[in-house]
């Protein structure tokens, strides 16, 4: 087990919950402050970062904060030291902590804030709300001679080229005749320069996600005999990698709306609801957005919630809702507090696989402005 530098970390964190799947544009995420090229033995998991998260860190000896609400969100035109924000940023700087920022990306990805959430409330069934990103399948068909494909499947395979659904190293071949002749210059893996020459080959096809077209790629070109390997590749009309905000599935048993505000504050440990709805109505399938989700009330509708859990209802929004015969609970924003133990579980489970000694510690300062009186 070794330190890991803050990178290592990060090229972690990020391979669960890669910046492309943010859905917000501009947001502010990776890192804010600091830099991530030194040693790190502690992080801390935050919701926010104010003062006294900073103060926690610095306690408890973390060089690295992730965090899931940007500490700085919209551009500086100054960095006054006589403001509260200015404050905090030289107690981050001074102190020597990064703070790196996981916002949309981290409500988009599996096993991010809102499957936290569904996981709180015990939704079963579960699907996307709201689809915000996917791929397309690329598709590759290449010419090898005989011996070597075998050589050319394990490489594409291993690239990550051939897996569908539970199902990996997946590809389709056909026998055939290669026809070719080397011209001046080449030099031929098989025959001479000037002649035809008539090999046989298999035609390999594999899929692969877009985003790995370069992986893919490289390892036909190191695995393929031939000096100029034929090939096709193109896009196919089927999508992969489907991501996106909000999760809806059903309650383990139908239950009273009114029954179903009380499972929300005990599950998601909050002391009050905001509700709109008739409270004898019996709910089942829940839709659930972290934050705020107020764009998300028709979503919701659509994809036949009977109750939202959603942060941040604003009047009108909530009127709104009303009209549409959509029942809402409101739990507040910082519910998504959530997100702290589940990524520093998720985090110690990644850093462990790669054998890298680091302590992920949840913050326990409470950042929820509001009390209930
Ligand atoms: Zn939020």
């Amino acid at each position: 087990m070794k330190n890991p530098n803050g990178n290592e970390i990060i090229q972690l964190f990020e391979s669960w919950s890669p910046k492309k799947i943010a859905c917000m544009e501009n947001d502010p995420i990776g890192l804010a402050i600091g830099t991530l090229n030194k040693e790190i033995t502690k992080v801390l998991v935050t919701l926010d970062v104010n003062e006294q998260v900073a103060d926690e860190a610095i306690n408890k000896g973390c060089q690295l904060i992730i965090a899931h609400h940007p500490p700085i969100f919209r551009k500086l035109s100054n960095l006054r030291t006589d403001t509260p924000a200015g404050k905090l940023y030289e107690k981050l700087i001074k102190n020597d902590i990064a703070v790196y920022a996981a916002h949309t990306n981290l409500d988009v990805a599996e096993g991010g804030v809102n499957d936290l959430l569904a996981d709180a409330l015990k939704l079963k069934n579960r699907e996307i709300l709201e689809k915000t990103y996917n791929e397309y399948l690329m598709k590759l068909a290449v010419f090898v001679p005989d011996d070597y494909a075998d050589k050319v499947r394990v490489a594409l395979s291993k690239a990550g080229a051939g897996k569908i659904g539970n199902y990996d190293s997946c590809s389709f071949s056909t026998n055939g005749q290669g026809r070719f002749r080397a011209l001046e210059g080449a030099n031929p893996f098989i025959g001479d320069i000037g002649e035809m020459e008539k090999t046989d080959e298999e035609k390999i096809e594999v899929v692969f996600p877009h985003s790995i077209k370069n992986k893919v790629l490289k390892a036909l070109l190191n695995a393929h005999p031939y000096e100029e390997p034929a090939y096709d590749i193109y896009t196919l009309a089927v999508e992969t990698n489907i991501m996106g905000l909000g999760r809806i599935g059903t309650l383990q048993q139908p239950m009273t709306l009114r029954e179903f505000a009380e499972h929300v504050k005990k599950s998601l440990n909050v002391p009050c609801v905001r509700v709109v709805g008739n409270t004898d109505e019996i709910v089942s399938k829940v839709a659930v957005v972290g934050g705020d989700g107020n764009k998300y009330i028709h979503s919701a509708k659509r994809a036949g919630a009977d109750v939202f859990v959603t942060g941040d209802m604003y009047f009108h929004v909530a009127q709104d809702a009303q009209s549409i015969g959509l029942n809402i609970v409101d739990p507040g924003h910082h519910v998504e507090k959530v997100m702290i133990k589940g990524v520093a579980e998720k985090m110690e489970q990644l850093c462990l696989e790669k054998k890298l000694a680091v302590q992920f510690i949840q913050s326990e300062i409470n950042t929820e402005p509001f009390i209930f009186l």
